[in-house]
């Protein structure tokens, strides 16, 4: 039969589990951004409009794959984390990334009217994205408290960067040249002495990013009718996403974490 003369192509295909037990962080990036955003004349540094997108994009990642608890987004990347014990697409790495990847890139084109009414795409925005697994809670939490203090230091020199540029009167060769091997006082001390503008009071969202956590189920009510609906299996994997942002201080940074007033996700 010509259908199984062919099959054998199939066993070329080789298994992808990723490990189980384990923390996967699916990180999408976009492909050449520093174009994209040229050509579509994104404000700089800081594109509010932008952002939001993104973060609606992530939105409708965590609607369709319920696996997903926390996300964490700055400029034009997203990290997602799934739930250790996830079964999703029986942890086959391939499929994960790719329908996080392709969630996440049909809803940003698919928002974009929303956020840019008058503003029509040039060109298919793309991105990329890798899976990394993380054995524990503490690399979990250092993997945020890493995204949020790169989150941190770009957007402090792109601050400055972009003042130079905008309001300084610099080209950007001359910008990168006053700001090559200053330290973070220092650039704090040129916004403020010659821009009158104190970085502290930037919106949050772009000095520490955005996070949308899914909500921890509710405590299932107790009832003591005999046909009364059992709870389901894995409540939280029906709990909706919840936007929340922008991630307060310190919360991924410190063991402390679970102290504040965000439920862990973990
Ligand atoms: P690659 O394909 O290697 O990721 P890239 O051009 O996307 O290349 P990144 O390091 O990812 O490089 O940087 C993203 C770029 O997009 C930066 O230049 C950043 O300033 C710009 N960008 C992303 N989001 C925004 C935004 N909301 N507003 C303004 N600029 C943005
Ligand atoms: P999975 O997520 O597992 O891939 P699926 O529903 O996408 O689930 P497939 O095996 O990929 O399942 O089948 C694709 C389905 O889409 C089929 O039911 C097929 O009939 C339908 N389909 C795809 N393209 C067309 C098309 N051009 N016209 C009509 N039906 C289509
Ligand atoms: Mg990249
Ligand atoms: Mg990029
Ligand atoms: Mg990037
Ligand atoms: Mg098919
Ligand atoms: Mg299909």
């Amino acid at each position: 039969m010509a259908n199984s003369r062919f099959a054998y192509v199939r066993s070329f295909e080789l298994p992808d589990p990723l490990l189980p037990s384990t923390y996967m962080v699916c990180r999408i990036d976009g492909r050449s951004f520093h174009r994209f955003t040229d050509a579509h004349v994104f404000e700089k540094p800081n594109d509010e409009r932008g952002l939001r997108l993104m973060d609606k994009a992530a939105e409708g990642v965590m609607h369709e794959l319920r696996d997903v608890v926390l996300a964490f987004g700055e400029s034009d990347e997203f990290s997602f984390l799934l739930r250790k014990d996830s079964t999703l697409y029986s942890r086959r790495q391939s499929k994960i990334l790719s329908a996080i990847l392709s969630i996440f890139t049909s809803s940003y084109v698919f928002h974009w009217p929303t956020f840019f009414p008058s503003t029509p795409l040039q060109y298919p925005p793309s991105f990329d994205a890798r899976i990394v697994l993380y054995p524990s809670e503490k690399e979990v939490r250092d993997y945020f408290a890493w995204r949020q203090a790169d989150t941190h230091i770009n957007n402090l020199y792109n601050t400055v960067f972009w003042a130079l540029v905008l309001k300084g009167g610099l080209d950007t060769a001359g910008a990168h040249a006053e700001l090559r091997g200053t330290v973070s006082a220092q650039k704090h001390e040129i916004l403020h002495s010659r821009f009158g503008v104190n970085y502290n009071n930037l919106p949050e969202r772009y000095r520490k990013g955005s996070i949308l956590v899914r909500k921890p189920p509710e405590p299932a009510p107790v009832v003591h009718s005999m046909t009364a609906p059992r709870p389901p299996l894995h409540p939280s994997a029906s709990a909706p996403a919840e936007v929340v942002s922008p991630l307060p201080d310190a919360a991924w940074s410190s063991p402390s974490a679970a102290s504040t007033s965000y439920p862990s996700p973990l």
